[in-house]
């Protein structure tokens, strides 16, 4: 088996990092950079820009430019990308414009990262382990699952991000340790309860708010900025793309200025004009001030610790550390709130922007049979069942969600169930598929639903129905559904169709377009013009030189 390497693909940052003698690391891109932005865009040459380029691109383009994919994951959102407004929709040059979906904007950003693993490791690397927040639902699994087949990686699991990131903390005993993962990134949150005992990692419990992180601190931000620029001159700010994109960037700045300083002054010149005069954003802003913005938000992932403990049946003193993990958790507040909320457990963080990344490949050495022995067991993060009529004492209620796979399971998971016809003569059978904790069926998220028909004239109740989940590694759900007289089957993988899954043939499609646009990246390293030969570039020692 070739080399596995583990990727996190963050919704701001994204890295890839391998194992090299039980040691993870993450691997650097030519002027030693750990994290790619999450960014891409086409530059107004028509060039592919991925990374710092694109992210630089993005306050001047904004609409040339894209961040934050990973929100759109699993949804038929598309993005429209190219060379301008006139350019033709539909044409695979991206000196046209073409619209992508999700997984296609991130099967760049893992493209990228693969082709900077081969060039370090001077190996072909075609397999990952692929990191997500334990709160993505299925759709976008399998959208993070498509977007490395695009760019040619054949994914061998798709992992938890705090799971990820209790791999990388060395237990030091063999006694059984439970620690609780609090992962504040750029664009999630998530929180999980996980037990290490010696090599063994299982998730009891995870909950999370997959639209919740740094950028809505710096939208917060950004519009007390906007509201104070508007105070201060009795004027609007211009509501043009650019405009915002520039107050964005300086609000990220500030809030990540003031994780070191009590206050940052911002400074935006030229930002807007009233009659010939330009107008300057130049504004002071305390810690406090920051804090007070960002507060609300924050309690919304204290409550989520205490549903977290709830529901692997716990109190704060069973837990026997927090690490803190993800980008924003280097704001003091985050820390200083879930000390107090956890009242004396020990809260640590090491390296929170990599230590996803390094955990998935601790993960991709295990699935390589490298010698790291550390084994996963991890959990689904919402109850799977289907809608069915129950029975009270108030008689029949149909709708109601009968939970197969209950939440915070331990996976891969298979499980049955019979069910009975309702009325007589009943011919068909329905089986819609749900995830979720509600009670009532379509309050839940639907994921699918399929049907058994022709099924022999008999009483209410007479004929059984077996339906069988099976939740496997990924996260992937396969419904199949008996009856158990003559034996029909009919069988779903859930999100098939709702969810924009791609065929195969678009898959490869994809795969082209994305090829025929790294053609055109615009990195140093593929500009043919100044290439020089192998042995100019590398001196005695076979270090590679500028
Ligand atoms: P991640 O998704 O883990 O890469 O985290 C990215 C988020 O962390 C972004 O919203 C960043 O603005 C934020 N971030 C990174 N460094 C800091 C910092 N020193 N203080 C506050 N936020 C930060």
């Amino acid at each position: 088996m070739g080399k596995v390497v583990g990727i996190d693909l963050g919704t701001t940052n994204s890295l890839i990092a391998t194992l090299e003698d039980g040691q993870p690391w993450v691997i650097p891109d030519e002027d030693g950079e750990l994290l790619l932005p999450s960014y891409v865009g086409i530059s107004d040459a028509g060039q592919l820009l991925v990374g710092k380029s694109a992210m630089r691109q993005y306050a001047a383009a904004p609409e040339r430019t894209v961040k934050s994919i990973k929100r759109q994951m699993g949804t038929d959102y598309r993005v429209t990308l190219g060379g301008g407004a006139d350019s033709p929709v539909g044409a695979a040059s991206p000196k046209e414009n073409r619209e992508y979906r999700p997984q296609e904007i991130s099967a760049i950003i893992l493209k990228t990262l693969k082709q900077r693993a081969e060039e370090v490791l001077e190996e072909d690397i075609t397999q990952a382990v692929i990191t997500v927040p334990a709160y993505f639902t299925d759709a976008q699994r399998q959208a993070t699952k498509e977007a490395g087949e695009i760019a040619g990686l054949d994914v061998l699991q798709i992992l938890n991000e705090p799971t990820a990131a209790a791999l990388v903390f060395e237990v030091n005993s063999e006694e059984t340790e439970t620690v609780m993962v609090y992962d504040l990134g750029g664009g999630t949150f998530d929180v999980s309860i996980v037990e290490i005992t010696g090599n063994v990692t299982e998730v009891l419990a995870s909950h999370g708010n997959n639209r919740l992180g740094g950028d809505d601190f710096d939208r917060q931000l950004e519009r007390h900025l906007a509201d104070q620029f508007a105070a201060h001159y009795d004027i609007e700010l211009p509501s043009d793309t650019v405009t915002q994109a520039r107050l964005l960037r300086a609000a990220e700045q500030a809030k990540i200025g003031l994780s070191e300083n009590a206050f940052v002054t911002v400074r935006e010149p030229f930002l807007a004009s009233k009659g010939e005069t330009a107008l300057h954003l130049e504004m002071e802003i305390a810690r406090e001030d920051f804090e007070n913005l960002i507060t609300p938000m924050l309690k919304e992932t204290l409550a989520a610790i205490d549903r977290a403990l709830s529901d692997a049946d716990m109190e704060a003193t069973d837990i026997d550390r927090v690490i803190l993990v993800g980008g924003s958790t280097r704001i003091p507040l985050v820390q200083r709130l879930v000390e107090n909320h956890l009242a004396d457990t020990p809260v640590s963080s090491f390296a929170p922007d990599l230590c996803v990344g390094l955990g998935a490949a601790v993960q991709a050495g295990v699935l390589s049979g490298e010698a790291v022995d550390s084994i996963l067991v991890d959990v689904t993060p919402h109850s799977l069942g289907i809608a069915a009529v129950m029975s009270t004492p108030m008689g029949p209620v149909p709708d109601m969600f009968s939970a197969i796979i209950p939440r915070n399971s331990v996976i891969p998971i298979s499980r049955s169930q019979i069910y009975r016809t309702a009325y007589d003569q009943q011919d068909t059978v329905e089986i819609e598929v749900y995830q979720g904790e509600n009670a009532i069926a379509r309050e839940n998220v639907p994921l699918g639903s399929f049907k058994i028909e022709g099924l022999p004239p008999k009483p209410a109740h007479a004929l059984q129905i077996e339906v069988h989940f099976d939740f496997d590694l990924n996260g992937i759900l396969t419904v199949t559904a008996t009856e158990k007289g003559k034996g029909q089957q009919e069988s779903l993988v859930v999100n098939d169709a709702e969810t924009g899954r791609l065929s195969s043939r678009e898959l490869s499609q994809s795969r082209d377009a994305i090829s025929s646009l790294f053609d055109t990246l615009a990195l140093p390293l593929f500009e043919t013009e100044n290439m020089e030969t192998e042995e100019d570039i590398e001196d005695d020692n076979g270090n590679a030189l500028e």
